[in-house]
This record gives C-alpha cells, sequence and structure tokens, in this order.
C-alpha cells in the first residue's frame, strides 16, 4: 500500500503544501513540534534517507535548504534544525524545525494549530520561498 505521504503527493490526502517540484514535495507537519515544522519528501519512495541514491539525497538536501531559508525568514526562531526519523511514516522526509528552544527538537511536544494558522503559514512560507 502506498505510504501515506505518497497519497499526499497524489492528491488523494490533503495537505499545507509549501513547495513542490519534479522530484520533491515540502509540506507542514500535521502535528508539529513547533510553528513551521515542515517535511521535504521525495516523491519517490523509499523507506531510509541513507539508502537513497547519493543524487537523489543531494538533491533533497538542496531542495531542504531552500525551503529552511524561507522558513528561517518567516517564521520568527532563532535557527531552523534539521531531523530525519522516519519511525512512523517509512517514506523518506527531512523534518525542518525552526527552533528557539532545544525543547523544540523533542518529539514529544506538540503545539496546537488551527486549520487557518496552517493555511497562513504555508502560503507565508511559500510566498517567501518565490520571493
Ligand atoms: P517520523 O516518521 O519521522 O517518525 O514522523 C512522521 C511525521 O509525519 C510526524 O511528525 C507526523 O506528525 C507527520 N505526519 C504523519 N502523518 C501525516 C499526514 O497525514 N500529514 C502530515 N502533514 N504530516 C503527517
Amino acid at each position: 500500500m502506498a505510504s501515506i505521504f505518497t497519497q499526499i503527493i497524489n492528491g488523494e490526502i490533503p495537505c499545507y503544501k509549501i513547495a513542490e517540484d519534479d522530484n520533491f514535495i515540502a509540506f507542514l507537519d500535521i502535528n508539529p513540534n513547533a510553528k513551521g515544522h515542515t517535511l521535504c519528501v521525495p516523491k519517490e519512495e523509499i523507506d531510509k534517507i541513507f539508502d537513497m541514491g547519493e543524487h537523489l539525497y543531494l538533491q533533497l538536501m538542496q531542495f531542504s535548504r531552500k525551503v529552511a531559508r524561507a522558513l528561517e525568514k518567516t517564521v520568527p526562531c532563532k535557527r531552523v534544525g534539521m531531523a530525519a526519523v522516519g519511525l512512523e511514516v517509512p517514506h523518506v522526509h527531512v523534518h525542518l524545525i525552526p527552533l528557539n528552544s532545544m525543547a523544540d527538537m523533542d518529539f514529544s511536544k506538540k503545539v496546537e494549530m488551527t486549520k487557518d494558522e496552517f493555511e497562513a503559514l504555508a502560503q507565508k512560507v511559500s510566498e517567501a520561498i518565490n520571493a
């Protein structure tokens, strides 16, 4: 069965999209550690990040960097942290998390956001990428 992220990529499940190109998509994490928590995902469904081919892996880093720089301009934070976990969803994704404290890297700590907040934030970050 297709992963939940493949279903998002195929438009079968909605997301708060930030960016997309031929190979990657970025959208807001639905259960964020901090406001602006974003996932950068390759469209090819590969389970583990370090099993990716070197070229696609480097392209994912390039794509994630672009999104991280837009997040840093848009979301009040000290810096943007990055993590690769994959324990919940076995489809490669890079977590980008706007950090104000080390606690923001704690995946058991979550913040509540309304649909309107998600929509407004996704639009703002998306505009910062294209600016
Ligand atoms: P991991 O696999 O790295 O342990 O965590 C998967 C991440 O994906 C979690 O932070 C979780 O909140 C997020 N996630 C799981 N399902 C969905 C979904 O349907 N939509 C979005 N936007 N995020 C999801």
